[in-house]
């Protein structure tokens, strides 16, 4: 995960980082106290998200804002002393994602944040790939998430239709059992164990009409993944 600060408040800076590292340990966090520096280094460093202060020495945070929207879809969350509703509104409207009043919570802000990755990250699914990915009799429309078995529908959880999709999109390649967590489950540091992961592969297969003991759809990598066979 890495992150942009743009804020001129050295004190702030500092307390952000650290928040963010507790959550984040891997995290990268890049800082800069200028608007004008804020806008070359979004570019420059693809942050996966911007905090941005409105009130910076050289420029108005809601022009840096309206300037990175010009070019980029980056999650923004605005933080400011300002209160009033008209900056909240015109923060938003000028495409901030979210907004946090000064003082504020670090724990709030790191929620803030973690929802907005998720989010991202959700909405990427959903369009990664495309539209229509067919593997035999298997069809998978990644924009209706609607699944189909021999041109049958079938349902599937949330979580089975995204191990499927990932396994599916990866068709003949190895998914190693981290690689599935992170893109089924997202950035959350929640507790996915091998085990957890067998049962919805178990369900899963179940779903396609696929032996557990002799799978030929879903194949298992004893002690790296699953492969998907094309
Ligand atoms: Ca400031």
């Amino acid at each position: 995960m890495k992150a942009l600060i743009i804020e001129d408040d050295p004190n702030l800076i500092k307390a952000v980082l650290l928040a963010l590292r507790a959550r984040w340990p891997q995290s990268t966090v890049v800082s800069v106290a200028e608007g004008n520096k804020g806008v070359e280094a979004v570019e420059a460093e693809s942050p996966d998200v911007v905090i941005l202060d409105l009130g910076l020495p050289d420029t108005d945070g809601l022009d840096v804002l309206h300037q990175i929207r010009l070019f980029s879809n980056v999650p923004i969350i605005i933080i400011t002393v300002r209160s009033e509703e008209i900056d909240r509104l015109r923060g938003l409207e000028l495409g901030a994602d979210d907004y946090l009043v000064k003082p504020f919570s670090y724990l709030e802000l790191v929620a803030r944040v973690n929802a907005l990755l998720r989010r991202v990250s959700v909405d990427n699914f959903g369009t990664s790939a495309g539209t229509t990915l067919t593997i035999g009799d298997l069809t998978i429309n990644s924009n209706s998430q609607e699944v189909f078995l021999e041109g049958n529908p079938i349902k599937l959880t949330p979580i089975q239709y995204r191990l499927l999709h990932c396994l599916a999109s990866n068709a003949g390649h190895v998914v190693t059992h981290a690689t599935l967590v992170s893109k089924v489950w997202g950035d959350e540091e929640v507790e996915i164990g091998d085990d957890s992961l067998k049962v919805h592969i178990h369900y899963l297969r179940k779903k396609l009409g696929d032996k557990t003991w002799s799978p030929d759809r879903i194949i298992t990598v004893p002690g790296v993944g699953y492969r998907f066979k094309k």
